[in-house]
């Protein structure tokens, strides 16, 4: 089992070269490998220019090669304004797509290669993010994993952690900032793991020498003047760190801590990172240096072996924690999966669903309780969508796709990426709503 592999070529212009780079960016976030050769990939995807005749010819020649190589090919750019040229010379590539069509390129590489889906520790949902936006990307900082949880079959997949240094990701996001992007949502499978496999060698950013370490990326990605939010962090005892950031505005107050249980026993048979941690001790302590700080987390009901009383510790926990979001998944084995050989008890379907549904009824309640404090308060607010004087938008608090929204009015037209201060008047289980002032 291994993740699908693209292999890229860009050809062509500076704004051709953003596209390349919003692509790759996309294709690493949703776990597919990009590959050195043709040969052995999965598919290729060839981002043409077509402004001069030799450029063309250079895109034409370009195609072949891959055509040759691999035989699988998708053909992107400002070629693909003129796709009878490409059929001409090449009648077998599998689809062409104009410049800046991330999101056709994006289904056709599906299509081709689909994604290799992890129920319970994808950020992406299976189909891939609903918009196509251009004021938030997804930036992955490092491949595979270290631990062995027993669910997860990520680290057969994808191997150990191996870490991108600190100044490819960060030459990364400054290439994203300056296409106009707003939001980074720093992802990883363990993000506070990160350069733990290179021993946090340092590389050299803008003449200075940073660290393969979460502190020191989360420190320079918070001075790039964007949004930035950290996905997949672990409660280590380091994290600790990383709070005084967000209590100075650097970085978002905002953590994505897969917790998945709270009964130690069940976190055991999980085979959990960071298992025995006193985890509402930290989120107290957290609290105390920001108290804005929005935790968000994903639990796993259901596993094998979970008893009633370990599903009450879970509520008891949440009950005391008073997470902002958190998302719920009724156990379902894995193929290839260890924890379908621990020997424990499977959980019945109907206690999974009975247990979800006590889960999110729980849940719903601390969440609206936690959003009605925030009426009165004026939060800035990024809009994912504008319809003129009316937007859908997310405060610092809430990440695409996974968590609530604020719906706002306003009295001059909004535009999509605009990050504007909103008066919230009014709440509801999920979502905020309020004014732009
Ligand atoms: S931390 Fe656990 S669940 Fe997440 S990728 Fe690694 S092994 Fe899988």
């Amino acid at each position: 089992m291994t993740a699908p592999r693209v292999s890229f070529v860009s050809l062509g212009c500076p704004k051709a070269l953003v596209d390349s780079e919003r692509i790759i960016t996309r294709l690493r976030a949703e776990g597919y490998e990009i590959a050195r050769k043709h040969d052995g990939a999965d598919l290729v995807v060839v981002n043409t220019c077509g402004f001069l005749d030799s450029a063309r010819d250079e895109s034409l020649a370009a195609i072949g090669e891959a055509m040759a190589d691999n035989g699988k090919v998708i053909v992107t750019g400002c070629m693909g304004a003129t796709p009878e040229l490409i059929r001409e010379k090449h009648p077998g590539v599998l689809a062409i797509t104009g410049p800046q069509a991330y999101e056709s390129v994006m289904a056709a590489v599906h299509e081709a290669a689909p994604p290799a889906h992890e129920p319970f520790v994808d950020l992406m949902p299976p189909q891939g993010v609903k918009l196509t936006p251009r004021h938030y990307a997804y930036l992955k900082i490092s491949e595979g994993c270290n631990n062995r949880c027993s669910f997860c079959i990520i680290p057969a997949l994808r191997g150990d952690l191996v870490s991108r240094p600190a100044a490819d990701v960060l030459r990364e996001a400054e290439r994203l900032v300056k296409a106009g992007v707003k939001e980074i949502l720093v992802i990883s499978q363990d993000t506070s793991a990160y350069g733990v496999d290179v021993k946090y060698a340092p590389s050299l950013w803008q003449e200075r020498e940073v660290r393969t370490k979460f502190l020191d990326l989360a420190r320079e990605l918070g001075e790039m003047g964007v949004w930035v939010r950290l996905h997949y962090v672990y409660p280590y005892p380091h994290v600790d760190e990383v709070i005084p950031l967000m209590a100075e505005g650097k970085v978002l107050p905002y953590l994505d801590i897969p917790f998945q249980h709270a009964s130690p026993a069940v976190l055991k048979n999980m085979r959990r990172p960071a298992h025995q941690e006193k985890t509402l001790e930290r989120i107290r302590r957290w609290r105390e240096i920001c108290p804005d700080l929005a935790i968000r987390s994903t639990f796993i009901v259901g596993f094998p072996g979970e008893t009633e009383e370990d599903f009450g510790e879970l509520l008891d926990w949440m009950d005391a924690a008073k997470i902002e979001r958190a998302g719920c998944f009724k156990y379902e084995p894995v193929a290839g999966a260890r924890a379908n050989e621990l020997g424990l008890d499977e959980v019945p379907e109907e206690t999974k669903t009975a247990r979800y549904d006590r889960f999110m009824a729980r849940q719903q309640a601390i969440s609206a309780s936690l959003l009605k404090k925030k009426i009165g308060r004026r939060l800035p607010v990024i809009i994912d969508e504008a319809h003129g004087t009316s937007a859908r938008g997310r405060s610092q608090f809430d990440a695409p796709e996974i968590d609530g929204a604020v719906h706002i009015s306003a009295r001059r037209p909004l535009r999509t990426g605009d990050i504007v201060t909103v008066k919230i008047d009014r709440s509801d289980a999920y979502d905020l709503f309020g004014q732009a002032v």
